[in-house]
């Protein structure tokens, strides 16, 4: 059986050179190779044993919109690090270049990640990163990769034979790019490890070269990458470069890197996605909702739900949902609502309408993959909403759900405070924030549930805080009082 494989990510970026008719790839071997010779064929993160989500956000209030996401493995601690530490590098700059504040719009930082490869031999991490810094997006892409035999975590350039390969790769490179004509500039690629920060192979074998907007020529141009074919590139490959590359050949392998995750069966049980029957018109409501996840904290802040007969409406991230679809599954069986919170977190309103629709509709179709029901409620990231986006929701039949008590959870790591906010701030008809993607955040969950519960609330969906009058696909939501539409 064909590893199932992703084709997420980077097809969905603005501009390749292939899609201009450009690079151009060897077909080798019996496969099939994509129209888009540039484009990297991920693997699915819910087939990697060992693996979770990382996920550290800031700014639904604030100066800054951040969002960095990345995966861990337990059997590649070096890899972990070296991973961390990129995420770390990045957001670093990016607040010291975002020091003075008071932006708008405000500055916004987002790294999600793909994998290239994750077997018992290898690991790639590619790691896509976006600034907004005042008018458009900035985005880079850097993958590091882990070689099992050495234990060693290495940068791109590592799958390279030493300086020979790399000057081999980028003469291979330009030669490639004289054929984009005068917009990229070719001088620009040089035989430097910075420029070559992210390698990997298409399902060919192809050395898929990926540039950072800007790099080798003007912004305007979006995504550049170059696929070297694979014949031409074969010797100027490390070992670990020459596994590399067979590995992403060898389609009919499967080869988790510990133990595979329990399948998802084709047609997941049928679930009730209203969740629960409470009349709030009769009953003091509250709506707990929890962001960002799942998360390695998930799965208990569910045995806590569940010990209080608590139920709560999950706003989850396409990127994190995709490597964990089995724990989507326990919360709608146990009566939670799962709803979309966008594949990656990035700040809907900078974003155009097709890049809105693609963000949510993948992630529609990863909960819906996971739960079999498609989800009817959307949380815009950072809360941001405009005509755009509005419009998106209603033609996806969604309707968009704010907040009106903030705990501040990301903020202040404290669940003592927390839970003192998420209690003080309640009232009838309430949606409270907070995130299952902090250790703090699910600690002061029985705190919240006793306390809550003690003074006559039942701990609804979000949908039952709206009972009969329904919700509107479109709308903007921000406590059981309906905002305008
Ligand atoms: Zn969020």
């Amino acid at each position: 059986m064909r590893k199932r494989r992703f084709f997420g990510g980077i097809a969905t970026l603005a501009f390749s050179l292939a899609a201009c008719g450009v690079a151009t790839a060897s077909p080798e071997r019996d496969v099939t190779v994509p129209a888009d010779p540039t484009m990297i064929d991920f693997v699915d993160p819910s087939k990697v044993g060992g693996l979770v989500t990382r996920t550290l956000t800031e700014g639904d209030s604030g100066d800054r919109q951040v969002h960095v996401s990345y995966p861990e493995f337990n059997a590649a601690p070096k890899l972990n690090e070296a991973v961390s530490k990129e995420a770390a590098r990045r957001l670093h700059d990016f607040v010291r270049s975002t020091r003075t504040g008071g932006l708008e719009p405000r500055p916004e930082l987002n790294m999600d990640w793909a994998l290239d490869a994750a077997t018992d031999d290898l690991i790639g991490v590619r790691l896509r990163t976006g600034e907004f810094l005042g008018s458009n997006w900035g985005n880079s892409t850097t993958t590091l990769w882990y070689d099992k035999q050495s234990d060693q975590a290495f940068t791109s350039p590592g799958l390279l034979d030493g300086d020979n390969g790399l000057h081999g790769v980028a003469e291979l490179v330009r030669k490639q790019l004289v054929k984009r004509g005068p917009e990229v500039d070719q001088n620009e690629v040089t035989a430097s490890e910075n420029l070559f920060d992210s390698l990997a192979f298409n399902r060919a074998g192809d050395l898929v070269a990926e540039f950072d907007d800007c790099q080798v020529g003007p912004c305007s141009l979006g995504r550049v990458a170059v696929a070297v074919p694979a014949r031409q590139v074969e010797p100027l490959l490390s070992p670990a470069g020459r596994r590399a590359q067979d590995l992403v050949r060898e389609t009919d392998m499967v080869a988790p890197l510990v133990a595979p995750k329990m399948m998802m069966s084709r047609s997941p049980d049928a679930v009730s996605q209203n969740a629960g029957s409470v009349d709030c018109k009769v009953r003091k409501c509250v709506a707990l909702t929890f962001d960002d996840g799942p998360g390695p904290y998930t799965a208990r802040l569910l045995d806590l739900l569940q010990q209080a007969d608590g139920r709560a409406t999950f706003f989850t991230l396409g990127a994190n949902a995709s490597a964990d679809p089995a724990i989507l599954r326990r919360m709608s069986k146990e009566g939670h609502l799962v709803a979309n919170h966008s594949w990656a977190h990035r700040d809907l309103a900078k974003l155009s309408s097709s890049k809105i629709a693609d963000t949510l509709g993948r992630t529609q179709d990863t909960i819906a993959g996971a739960i079999g029901q498609t989800p009817t409620l959307v949380r815009p990231p950072y809360g941001a909403v405009n005509a755009d986006v509005r419009t998106v929701a209603r033609r996806l039949g969604v309707s968009l759900i704010n907040w009106d008590v903030d705990t501040q959870d990301l903020r202040d790591r404290d669940p003592g405070l927390i839970a003192q906010r998420a209690v003080r701030g309640a009232h009838d008809g309430a949606i409270i924030l907070l995130h299952d993607i902090e250790r703090t955040t699910v600690d002061a969950v029985p705190d919240i549930l006793n306390r809550l519960k003690g003074k006559g609330y039942a701990l609804v969906t979000v949908p039952e805080l709206y009972g009969s009058s329904g919700m509107r696909p479109g709308n903007v939501y921000a406590s059981g009082t309906v905002s305008a539409p």
